[in-house]
């Protein structure tokens, strides 16, 4: 990618082509795959050069895009999974990868594919065809918004409770 930066020693403005940036671990300084060479004194180090305005939002724009495929993947961060309560890496959504998979299959057999991964942006005839699969694999019965159910049972018990001791 191409950054803008301005050469300290001959205060010339100039892009160019940092190739990838990572962040390094230890520092909070971005690490360019390629070299910066300024078109008037040759290559410069970080600490010879200024970011530009341009050059910042460039920059910041490369880092979030980073940050935001970090999130994605498994591992992100561990804690107890919404779905089987054992401690094991997470998603976003804090399941872990096989919950996450049920998760996935229920929201296909109930074909709200808006949520689901491998269903977003098909026609829904597509969607009908993963759909199929999944119940010829997996079988028809809900996985783990199944097992959610009980909780709700409950929500209602309390809310007649409540109605209840109005009337009383
Ligand atoms: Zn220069
Ligand atoms: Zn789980």
């Amino acid at each position: 990618m191409e950054i803008n930066f301005e050469c300290k020693k001959c205060r010339c403005i100039f892009d160019c082509d940092i190739g990838n940036v990572s962040l390094l671990e230890n520092s909070d300084r971005p690490f360019f795959e390629k070299k910066i060479i300024c078109p008037t004194c040759g290559e410069r180090s970080m600490d010879e050069l200024l970011l530009t305005e341009l050059g910042q939002s460039q920059l910041t724009q490369a880092t979030l895009d980073f940050e935001v495929d970090d999130l994605s993947d498994f591992g992100f961060y561990e804690g107890e999974c919404q779905g089987c309560d054992m401690f094991q890496p997470l998603n976003d959504l804090g399941l872990c990868e096989e919950c996450a998979g049920k998760l996935e299959r229920d929201l296909i057999r109930e074909s709200d594919r808006d949520n689901t991964i491998s269903g977003y942006g098909l026609d829904s005839a597509e969607c009908e065809e993963i759909r199929k699969k999944v119940i010829k694999e997996y079988g028809e019965k809900l996985e783990l918004i199944a097992s959610n159910k009980p909780k709700k049972k409950k929500c209602k018990a309390a809310k007649r409770k409540k109605k209840k001791a109005k009337t009383a």
